[in-house]
């Protein structure tokens, strides 16, 4: 039987699973985090995400996809190559086909086997990215995909979708958790936890995203 009340949560370890997973921990009973292990640009991530969990008091599971970076060369798993944006229709060199195909497969087969009904992934249509497995319209298909593989009823809930950075820093704020998350979750490309390098895409996009929302607060 499906619990109604557990929830997978899809967990990296950085900003938006983070406030993911504690936007989880206020719905839902039960929270298993499940994160990916592809060869990452930083062994450090999974380090915060395992702190996190720690700290928290999660199960939390490590499931290894180092097929994922054997298939295709990218800027996350190959540190040689640089991490660059995308444009004009490009997609940004830090792009992982089928990643989030896969890492849903596999978050929807330790759901089933938990007997959990719910999974959260902080994905966005919203982010600078453009990957298209981050869109609305995939994750809906995913949904389907993955109820009539399993027979199932499950559901994929994504607090992200429509959100910027600074949106969701907001919600961070608002579910209490804005300095934790500035302190010990890691999305910098260069490896730096909490603020970063200041200077990557994904500093730059954070540190925009933060400054935005720090300023509407002080205006209202
Ligand atoms: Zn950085």
């Amino acid at each position: 039987m499906m619990n109604q009340e557990t929830c997978i949560v899809v967990f990296s370890g950085g900003q938006d699973s983070t406030t993911c997973l504690f936007w989880a921990m206020k719905k839902f009973k039960e929270v298993i985090a499940v994160t990916f292990n592809y060869g990452q640009r930083h062994a450090l991530e999974i380090e915060c995400a395992t702190a996190i969990c720690k700290a928290h008091g999660i199960e939390h599971h490590i499931l290894d996809m180092s097929l994922l970076s054997q298939l295709h060369p990218n800027a996350l798993t190959h540190h040689a190559l640089a991490v660059e944006a995308g444009g004009k229709g490009a997609l940004p060199t830090t792009f992982v086909p089928a990643r989030n195909l896969l890492f849903m497969s596999f978050a929807g087969a330790v759901a089933y086997n938990k007997g959990a009904k719910h999974l959260v992934t902080g994905v966005s249509e919203a982010d600078f990215s453009g990957y298209p497995d981050c869109r609305d319209t995939f994750m809906k298909a995913m949904n389907v995909a993955l109820n009539l593989s399993m027979d199932q009823a499950f559901v994929i809930h994504t607090p992200l979708m429509w959100k910027d950075k600074a949106d969701v820093w907001a919600l961070s704020d608002q579910l209490g958790k804005l300095d934790e998350i500035k302190e010990k979750t890691l999305t910098c490309y260069e490896g730096i936890i909490g603020d970063g390098c200041g200077t990557c895409l994904s500093c730059e996009l954070r540190k925009k995203g933060y400054e935005a929302y720090m300023k509407s607060v002080n205006k209202s």
